[in-house]
């Protein structure tokens, strides 16, 4: 596995690389959760690259940037036992020289859920995602479901922008107990884990009210905030029923659907979501 740091080094071990090309873009901190996409990858492509770079530009500036978890040995070692063949780790000095002044936004996809609740954050995504999509040139990308709104934007941007890449959105992988991995759990003490669970248990009995016929968003949605509002470590941001493609709040759930929310658990800020409804999606 070759380590890189500057972009004339990527470009130069990218070039020798087999073809077709997967990408699997992270923060670092990694968790079974990226490395499903690194094995993913692994699967369908002859080379992968992963990207490790805590991304300034996508933090708030009351958020968690400077605390954010790092261990870049850990993290090397789990990457090249997921076989990845190339990564990248770029300092913010390479992605964003004293120069820099060039943004891409999406517009509408961006506007609620983790957009409204976190200004800035995805012109900061698909900003560095579009640099490194032109750094890495793969052939597909991988994404995680966890990240719901996310993936959509990315979708939304690969298309807009005309990137010859195809992206490819992963399952949310999960610990027994249903709390979606993520680097921010390591945030959380022991009883802070145990009262994180509440995200999926309130995912949960929403999806099984739909199951059993519910079709009210509203119903959805409340069902889910009575959920969290139960557990007393957590204090709810938001909850969500959504349409999938467009993700505006919905009255009556149809189609396909997305019940998401963000909760803090003490200090800890986390997100999650489920799928529900049947119908097949624009963006597959
Ligand atoms: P991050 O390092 O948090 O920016 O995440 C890098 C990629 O891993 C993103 O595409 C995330 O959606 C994905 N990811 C994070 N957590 C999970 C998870 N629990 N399951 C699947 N993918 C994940």
């Amino acid at each position: 596995m070759k380590i890189v740091t500057t972009l004339s080094e990527l470009r130069a071990a990218r070039a020798g690389l087999p073809e077709p090309v997967g990408f699997v873009p992270t923060m670092g901190y990694l968790h079974a959760g990226h490395l499903s996409l690194a094995r993913r990858a692994k699967e369908e492509c002859a080379s992968v690259v992963a990207s490790i770079f805590v991304n300034p530009t996508q933090f708030g500036s009351g958020e968690d940037l400077s605390k954010y978890p790092r261990d870049l040995a850990r993290d090397l070692s789990l990457l090249e036992s997921a076989v990845v063949d190339l990564v990248w780790t770029p300092t913010p000095e390479v992605m964003y020289p004293p120069t820099f002044q060039t943004w891409v936004t999406v517009e509408e996809l961006t506007k609620g859920l983790e957009g409204a609740a976190r200004p800035g954050h995805f012109r900061g995504v698909t900003t560095v995602v579009a640099k490194l999509f032109n750094a890495v040139q793969p052939h597909k990308a991988y994404f995680g479901q966890k990240d719901a709104q996310q993936a959509a934007v990315i979708c939304q941007m690969t298309k807009d922008l005309d990137f010859p890449i195809e992206i490819v959105v992963c399952p949310t992988v999960r610990e027994a107990d249903g709390l979606a991995m993520s680097s921010r759990n390591a945030y959380l003490n022991p009883d802070e884990c145990m009262a994180a669970t509440v995200l999926f248990r309130a995912l949960s009995v929403a999806k099984s009210a739909y199951d059993k016929g519910e079709r009210g968003a509203e119903i959805l949605r409340r069902i889910m905030t009575e959920t969290i509002t139960a557990e007393p470590l957590a204090k709810l941001q938001y909850v969500s029923c959504a349409d999938y493609d467009t993700l505006q709040e919905l009255e009556t759930v149809a189609g396909k659907a997305l019940l998401s929310m963000a909760v803090f658990i003490g200090k800890t800020r986390l997100i999650d979501n489920f799928v529900i409804g049947e119908t097949v999606s624009l963006r597959e």
